[in-house]
């Protein structure tokens, strides 16, 4: 069994810049990339909103950067998924299929992933014409029918953004209102590209070598329907990645992490949360590494205080 001070738990801008902090703190850190290395940033193209990039970056290109960055300080990357967590006696244990690991201080930051419906054809179809992500596939759809289901905040947000390529955008609806703010709403209603389909479940997505079109089912008629569609996206929300944890933390009723506010820290001394884990609202790159940073610093001072 390997043991470490600190053990960081993923691999977005929270991870990397809890590493980067932690280890010109001379921590000398470790850090499980996860299933998803580099985050949910490797599935964007253009990153335009983190400070300093002056013309944009790509996501993939930023997540390498931050990798190097935190590599350069004397960070252990090493490829791997935590399976299984032991939280109740420190050191804090856990196995990956890389080993086994002993840490003082842990910091997750498994971020988020993307919610899907689980219907027929949504998995064949992936890449196909079926995304989870607006702001990454949207600009293949130029000119297209456009079909996405959810009615929060993200899918009225996606849908206007949308519309800048698609000719018409049609919302799935499950319910006869949305959940979205009044204001993203009026927004969507407003835009004349995009249309909404009240009361109404995906039950298919139909293609083989690429989506043809979405069965839908009125839940109020029980009518089912083809509609037209070269891209369907879902927005109905994201699950925080905490499973792992099996309930050894404190989780909010959505799953995610609760911290004690300002800073990072769980409800489990030596235990420490930063990024999309402990985020629905921001869900940003910059904020992230923000949570990131203080993790960082509030692991360096609490290992100080146990020595
Ligand atoms: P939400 O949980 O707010 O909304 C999810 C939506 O998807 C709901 O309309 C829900 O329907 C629908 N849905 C869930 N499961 C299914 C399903 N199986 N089939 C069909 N529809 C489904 O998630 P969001 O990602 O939209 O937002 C998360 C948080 O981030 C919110 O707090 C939001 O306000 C915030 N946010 C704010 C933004 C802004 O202010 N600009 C932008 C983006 C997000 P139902 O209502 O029936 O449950």
């Amino acid at each position: 069994m390997e043991k470490r001070r600190l053990i960081i738990v993923g691999s977005g801008p929270a991870g990397y810049t809890a590493a980067i902090y932690a280890a010109r703190a001379d921590l000398q850190p470790l850090l499980f990339t996860g299933i998803q290395p580099g985050g949910q940033l490797t599935t964007t193209t253009d990153v335009e909103n983190w400070p300093g990039e002056v013309e944009g970056i790509m996501g993939t290109q930023l997540m390498e950067n931050l990798k190097a960055q935190a590599l350069r300080f004397g960070t252990e990357v090493v490829d791997a998924t935590v399976a299984d967590i032991d939280l109740s006696v420190r050191p804090f244990k856990m196995k990956t299929e890389q080993g086994e690991y002993e840490a003082d201080a842990v910091i997750v930051a498994t971020g988020a992933s993307a919610k899907w419906l689980g219907v027929p054809g949504e998995d064949n179809l992936k890449g196909k014409g079926v995304s989870a992500c607006a702001t990454c596939d949207g600009f293949f759809f130029r000119d297209k029918k456009i079909v996405m289901v959810g009615g929060g905040d993200s899918a009225m947000e996606e849908a206007i953004f949308l519309t800048r390529f698609a000719e018409t955008v049609t919302v799935l609806v499950r319910r006869d209102e949305l959940r979205a703010s009044k204001i993203m709403q009026k927004r969507a209603m407003d835009n004349s590209k995009i249309k909404f389909l009240w009361n109404t479940e995906t039950k298919e997505l139909i293609g083989t070598d690429k989506l043809e079109s979405v069965k839908v089912l009125n839940n109020k008629t029980q009518e089912e329907t083809d509609v037209p569609a070269d891209g369907f996206f879902v927005a109905i929300g994201h699950k925080p990645n905490t499973d792992f944890l099996n309930g050894q933390i404190e989780l909010d009723e959505n799953g995610y992490i609760k911290n004690i506010p300002g800073t990072s820290k769980t409800s489990l001394e030596g235990v420490f949360a930063c990024g999309d884990v402990i985020d629905p609202w921001y869900r940003q790159a910059i904020t992230s590494a923000g949570t990131g940073c203080i993790a960082a610093l509030d692991a360096e001072r609490w290992l100080i205080n146990q020595e």
